[in-house]
């Protein structure tokens, strides 16, 4: 089986699995229990979070909160500003290019009475910087801009925003950092709030990370017992945040090995691909390795996704819909990219088990296919 679909998921380390299974042995406890085992429980957490900001580099400044994923806390972020900030502004601002658990958030808010801007997103998947700041007016109060793009691996211009941002003390930026760690340099400098989830990067799935500057500037959107600064109610999940860390370290420790395998079999696939008539390549060349858009205009991506996994090749269609307000893929649609190459597009996505020998089968199914749908190739 090639799995080239970890923009979706990634299969847990082994050395991740372990931890979280001996933690889970071992130290069971409540960190919130007043007895010795609890007291032991909730160093291991304290440790554990400074571990994450060493390895992250973050200031002292920072406080690191643990989450079930990145939904949850990009969803904590977001409507913890916008509800804290509303009394100094009303205006929020995004792009079409973000994941639906910032999307469909940003909508929300808009729907309670925020004035939600989208800021334009230039044929290569960025955003545009210029109409960003012509965006900037008194009443802004959040930005929110991924770090890089699940659906195209678009790499974008957080340190330039956040640049941007220094004139506008009242802006809090957040950044959903979750295709960007383990695969490119992690911009945290001037950013407010950032968010990671560790089954993207070999960790567990429902394992995810806010890590915040100005934490008491958020509300809480989960109340109860008042655990992770009052932020983030429920039990702690001691043995996923313990393995979580385990996890950011191995793949920070291989990113830069991994970088490189990556870029050549993603150079690899391009080159190869390029070759056919009518396909489209609609990663730019600047994009994160780690994915590729491509597109064969004129034939559904579902048929394509079908056909490869049929062949053991699992990849994934983009051209379902993301959101519930459009039937096409709206990171491709602010792109620019027409209907039918958006239809037709499926994405590529490696991680750290793809190697290069997957490349030769790889060309065999895809070969394969592009005869079996050739004649519907618009070319
Ligand atoms: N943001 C991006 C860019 C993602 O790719 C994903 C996962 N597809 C998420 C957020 C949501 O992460 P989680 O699965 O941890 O909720």
């Amino acid at each position: 089986m090639i799995y080239f679909d970890n923009a979706a998921t990634t299969k847990p380390n082994r050395e991740v699995l372990d931890t979280f299974v001996e933690v889970n042995e071992h130290l069971y406890f409540n960190p919130n229990s007043p007895h010795q085992n609890g007291d032991q429980t909730a160093r291991l957490m304290t440790q554990s979070k400074a571990q994450i900001k060493s390895l992250l580099q973050l200031n002292d400044q920072t406080e690191v909160i643990f989450t079930s994923g990145a939904t949850e806390s990009n969803n904590m972020a977001l409507k913890g500003i916008a509800r804290h900030k509303q009394a100094f502004g009303k205006t929020i601002i995004t792009s079409k290019l973000e994941h639906p658990s910032v999307l469909e958030v940003m909508r929300a808010l808009a729907d309670e009475g925020f004035n939600l801007e989208f800021v334009n997103v230039t044929k290569e998947g960025r955003i545009d910087l210029e109409h960003l700041e012509s965006l900037l007016t008194q009443d802004v109060i959040l930005v929110s801009c991924m770090h890089v793009n699940n659906i195209t691996g678009q790499i974008q211009p957080v340190a330039q925003i956040a640049s941007m941002l220094k004139q506008y003390p009242k802006v809090h930026f957040h950044v959903d950092a979750v295709q960007a760690l383990g695969k490119v340099p992690l911009i945290t400098e001037g950013v407010d709030t950032l968010s990671v989830s560790g089954h993207k990067f070999n960790g567990l799935k429902g394992q995810g990370l806010l890590i915040t500057q100005n934490y008491h500037q958020l509300e809480p959107i989960i109340h109860g017992g008042g655990q992770e600064l009052n932020l983030r109610s429920g039990t702690v999940n001691v043995p996923s945040n313990v393995a979580m860390v385990k996890a950011i370290r191995l793949a920070l420790e291989n990113q830069a090995e991994l970088s490189h395998t990556l870029s050549e079999l993603n150079q690899a696939i391009r080159d190869y691909v390029s070759q056919f008539r009518g396909i489209v390549i609609n990663s730019d060349e600047s994009a994160s390795p780690h994915i590729l858009n491509l597109s064969f205009p004129g034939v559904k991506g579902e048929v394509l996704v079908n056909a490869f996994s049929k062949r053991d090749v699992m990849i994934s269609t983009t051209s379902a819909c993301s959101s519930k307000h459009s039937s096409l893929n709206e990171v491709l649609l602010a792109m620019g990219i027409d209907e039918k190459n958006i239809e037709g597009s499926i994405r590529l996505s490696f991680g750290s088990l793809n190697t290069m020998a997957e490349l030769e089968p790889f060309k065999k199914a895809f070969e394969e296919i592009y005869e079996e749908v050739e004649e519907l190739l618009r070319k």
